[in-house]
């Protein structure tokens, strides 16, 4: 079996499991942050399970990567360095601004070491080895352009969406509060709805069926979370906000 095979057949079973999860996180909200419950084995504290679970999305990532024909082309180089803009971020920055907060079963931390695993493999090797067309004609290409500004702007709409949370509770507190201001005027979770315009920014810039089924994957995640979401919102707080959607302006 030739390695664009297996990175084929790997593709489409990776988007029947992101259905299947879809599906799946509708009924039952993943057990972290506000949607923590028992019974689902031993737990950690939240600010390492972060770390934990995001680091192969920053090791995994830059070893595959290099291991490709393409590793030093300019390309390529640029696309490695949006990711990795991202996930230490995610793995070094976010853990330690987040406050309190319950304690996040094991089991997540595991599924997210698996996912990061697999996904950094597809995103990866797509831009270092298996999409020739990266070359530098490639920054003056249409997808490529729009795709930079989408993965920016969604950045800057995720991390101020965060803050605005992070600003909501005094140091040891583990409260929940009414979000105000920036698209919280229009959504109960801008930080999800910046992450996913980032994840199909990231899908255009890259061109590759890897980063597509990474922004799938994101929306199969946050979607049902967002909507989970917004109806706790809306049972906790009698007096929030009632024309706020859960993740897409006046739509969803
Ligand atoms: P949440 O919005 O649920 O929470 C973010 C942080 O803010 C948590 O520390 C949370 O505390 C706190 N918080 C949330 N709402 C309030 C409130 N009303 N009052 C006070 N504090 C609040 O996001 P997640 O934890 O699910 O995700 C964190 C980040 O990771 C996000 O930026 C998200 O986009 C990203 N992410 C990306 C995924 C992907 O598939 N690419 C998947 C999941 C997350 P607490 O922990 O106590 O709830």
């Amino acid at each position: 079996m030739t390695e664009p095979l297996i990175y084929e057949t790997l593709l489409i079973l990776w988007l029947a499991i992101s259905a299947v999860t879809f599906c799946a996180l509708l009924l039952i909200s993943a057990p972290y942050g506000r949607h923590s419950r028992r019974g689902f084995g031993p737990t950690m504290g939240a600010t390492g399970g972060w770390i934990v679970m995001e680091i192969p999305a920053v090791i995994a990532f830059v070893i595959i990567y290099a291991m490709g024909d393409y590793a030093a082309h300019a390309a390529p180089l640029v696309l490695l360095a949006m990711w990795q803009t991202h996930y230490i971020h995610r793995t070094f920055i976010f853990p330690f601004r987040r406050k309190g907060g319950a304690d996040m079963p094991v089991s997540i931390v595991s599924m997210g070491v698996f996912f990061n695993l697999v996904n950094a493999y597809l995103n990866a090797r797509a831009i270092s080895h298996l999409s020739p067309q990266l070359s530098p004609d490639w920054f003056t290409e249409l997808p490529f352009v729009v795709g930079v500004v989408l993965f920016f702007g969604g950045m800057a709409i995720n991390i101020t969406s965060d803050n605005i949370l992070f600003s909501l509770r005094k140091p040891g507190e583990k409260n929940y509060k009414i979000p105000k201001g920036g698209f919280y005027r229009w959504v109960s979770c801008p930080n999800y709805m910046g992450e996913l315009i980032e994840w199909f920014g990231w899908a255009l810039a890259t061109w590759s069926l890897g980063g597509l089924a990474f922004a799938i994957w994101t929306a199969a995640n946050l979607v049902p979370r967002a909507i989970a979401h917004d109806r706790w919102y809306r049972e906790k707080f009698p007096d929030y906000p009632h024309q706020r959607r859960a993740i897409v302006p006046f739509v969803l």
